[in-house]
């Protein structure tokens, strides 16, 4: 595990060893969950505003049940993506 930022709210948070395309994650904030490679090169995702960010940590906790085995994929994000 390495120590990062949180892709998504940006706190302090550990990176987990990849699995596949997708990354994951350990945050204080959003919890654990993973994050396709899909999601995090499209514009949308990178362009995110503090507010949208904050949005979608606690997108990610609404859909993050008690096995952690959430990942946001294309058709989560576009999900989220829909109701902001
Ligand atoms: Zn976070």
């Amino acid at each position: 595990m390495k120590a990062v930022e949180c892709i998504i709210c940006k706190n302090p948070a550990m990176l987990l060893p990849k699995r596949g395309d997708r990354e994951d994650f350990n945050c204080d904030q959003c919890r654990r969950f993973g994050i396709s490679g899909t999601v995090i090169a499209t514009e949308k995702f990178k362009n995110h505003s503090n507010q949208e960010r904050s949005k979608l940590s606690s997108f990610i906790k609404a859909k993050n049940t008690s096995d952690f085995s959430f990942s946001l994929t294309s058709n989560e994000f576009n999900e989220f993506l829909s109701k902001i």
